[in-house]
């Protein structure tokens, strides 16, 4: 349930309010907007009477919502969320975000060269994987520790913030210094893993998993913001179907359909969604299109001999390509 309070009543109304609501034992959560205040309530609303609450002086409309996501809904917070992931850097709500970096951390000199080149064309965040979720064991599994350690090397020469993959969370002492936790398209169900993210302070960015709904994607959403920690980006990445011609299907509708259930922000991964590097400018200019927050793009400064990911990969230059195009997309749509 949903309740919506009148603009400018007194401090000590609304605390009586929330204490009587309690008292049913329900949890109540306070979403405090620019223009107006929401009251969420979570657990067991059926004892509450809506139209005892409707008729409250201070009270100006009362919701029952039915769908299973409350903190993530928008119904529940009516303005987009920003997630301010730096004093300088901010995503959602009208902040757009380019994040780009190889799939994985192979060497300081790789990342470094990577980063100052899409920093020139404009991204404003790093990413890059140390810990890798590949399908094969015999695959390159990542360079854990020493990893983490390049990045926030390169995070201090270049001054441009790091996002990388979570996969334990027994690792998460190695990312005290990262400014974005990412949780992999096979970890958006981990449901304990997502429960400990929602202990922490630090923003984290959630990949669709690769055959799951849009709910599915709200409710692992919910199940970080529900432990406390609301910095949460949704990332459409692209999902399993029967096409062979791409790596996934890329869900564009899932980017408006996001923003109308939800007031996070959401990110578009086109490398991930096509599975290769020619497919990732169209992809990535319709994504800015119809209203992505952001994108997530792979960029490697040798594709063909990436250790992760170097058919989807693009080089700097062709970086630098998407991000002309997009920044024209979004000047026409704006
Ligand atoms: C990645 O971002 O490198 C990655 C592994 O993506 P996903 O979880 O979407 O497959
Ligand atoms: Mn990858």
């Amino acid at each position: 349930m949903i309740i919506a309070l009148k603009k400018d009543i007194r401090k000590e109304e609304q605390d009586r309010l929330i204490a009587w609501l309690e008292s049913y034992g329900v949890r109540t959560h306070i979403s405090e907007g620019e223009f107006q205040t929401v009251v969420g309530l979570v657990g067991d609303t059926t004892r509450i009477d809506t139209d005892l609450i409707s008729g409250l002086d201070i009270v100006q409309s009362v919701t029952r919502i039915s769908e299973p996501f409350k903190k993530a809904n928008r119904k529940f917070h009516p303005d987009d969320t920003v997630v301010q992931v730096t004093d300088q850097v901010a995503l959602g709500g009208g902040h757009f975000q380019l994040i780009a970096g190889p799939c994985s951390v192979e060497t300081e000199n790789q990342v470094e060269t990577i980063a100052r080149a899409v920093k020139a064309s404009g991204a404003g965040m790093l990413r890059g994987g140390a810990f890798k979720p590949r399908t094969s064991p015999y695959d390159f599994q990542g360079l854990h520790g020493e990893g983490i350690r390049i990045l926030l090397e390169v995070k201090k020469r270049t001054g441009m913030p790091i996002i990388t993959e979570i996969m334990d969370i027994g690792h998460l002492p190695l990312f005290e210094q990262v400014d974005v936790i990412q949780v992999g398209a096979r970890n958006m169900q981990n449901f304990e893993l997502l429960k400990e993210l929602g202990r922490i302070d630090k923003p984290i960015l959630l990949k669709r998993g690769l055959a799951n709904n849009i709910k599915e994607l709200l409710m692992s959403a919910e199940y970080i913001m529900s432990g406390g920690n609301e910095q949460v980006i949704l990332c459409e990445r692209g999902v399993r179907t029967f096409e062979t011609y791409t790596r996934n299907t890329l869900d564009l509708s899932a980017v408006a359909v996001l923003h109308e259930l939800s007031h996070l922000p959401v990110v578009v991964d086109p490398s991930h969604a096509t599975g290769a590097a020619r497919y990732v400018k169209p992809m990535a200019m319709a994504a800015a299109a119809c209203g992505a927050d952001g994108l997530m793009i792979e960029v490697h400064n040798d594709p063909a001999h990436a250790r992760c990911d170097g058919p989807q990969s693009l080089t700097p230059e062709q970086f630098d390509d998407v991000a002309r195009a997009v920044a024209k997309i979004r000047s026409v749509v704006a």
